[in-house]
């Protein structure tokens, strides 16, 4: 069975007067284990699909399934709940709290979901280690290069062990030397937890490493 099932959604804004359709009756099915990326020009729709994957967003119209569950009808709070541990979310710019230091950003959603403090912090530890970051536990994000950074994002989006990751151009911010070297990372943890990415990209390069490139415009998928 699919583990995302997106069946005709169509997304519109309202920006003042004017309605946007963000999504144009997108369908689609992604199969655990899947590594998809998507590519598109600009505003064409990419955040908006991922956001209504993650919850954060409901659809207008149509229904969407996250391993099972009627992400389209579901109120916030369920969502929340289900997002926290279905779900690991990476960005391009990191989006680590400056005040927290690497492990504690890391735990940080593992604290919030009520998991206890030494479980969180074992965790943490093992995937900080995971993703070769031992030695910047207690390192706060400024005195983290780039790679780091996002790698620390990386264990973060794993601590809740989470079945799908969604990364919105998660080496968008990273020379091209890092870019390769997180993007072999990001390979090596979803073969390892067997987990299933959807990644937002611009570089075909990153797009050709995934099993299955979905191209998107004007709202529309195209696979
Ligand atoms: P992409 O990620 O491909 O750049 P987006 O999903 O961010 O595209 O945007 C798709 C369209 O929806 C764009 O026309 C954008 O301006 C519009 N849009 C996105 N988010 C909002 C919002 N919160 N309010 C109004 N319009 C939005
Ligand atoms: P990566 O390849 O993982 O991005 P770098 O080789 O860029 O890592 O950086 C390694 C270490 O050097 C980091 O821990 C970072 O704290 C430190 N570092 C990188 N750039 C600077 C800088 N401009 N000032 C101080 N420290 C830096």
């Amino acid at each position: 069975n699919p583990i995302i099932t997106i069946r005709n959604v169509t997304k519109y804004y309202n920006n003042g007067e004017v309605q946007t359709a963000a999504l144009r009756k997108v369908n689609l099915e992604v199969y655990p284990g899947q590594s998809v990326a998507l590519v598109g020009p600009s505003g064409c729709g990419k955040s908006t699909l991922l956001h209504l994957i993650a919850g954060i967003d409901s659809p207008s119209e149509g229904e969407i399934y996250v391993d099972g569950h009627p992400f389209h009808s579901l109120n916030e709070g369920k969502l929340a709940r289900l997002r926290g541990s279905i779900i690991g979310i990476v960005f391009q710019f990191f989006n680590l709290l400056p005040t927290l230091s690497a492990i504690e950003n890391v735990m940080l959603p593992a604290l919030l979901q009520g998991v206890a403090d030494s479980e969180a912090s074992q965790r943490a530890k093992a995937l900080l280690e995971e993703v070769g970051l031992s030695h910047r536990l207690c390192h706060y994000p400024h005195q983290l290069s780039g790679g780091e950074m996002q790698r620390v994002a990386l264990a973060r989006a794993l601590i809740m062990k989470p079945k799908i990751i969604l990364a919105d151009e998660p080496t968008g911010n990273l020379d091209s030397e890092t870019s390769q070297r997180v993007l072999s990372l990001i390979q090596k943890l979803v073969l390892e937890y067997h987990l299933t990415l959807l990644m937002v990209t611009h570089s075909l390069e990153v797009a050709k490493s995934t099993d299955r490139i979905l191209n998107m415009k004007d709202g529309c998928l195209f696979c």
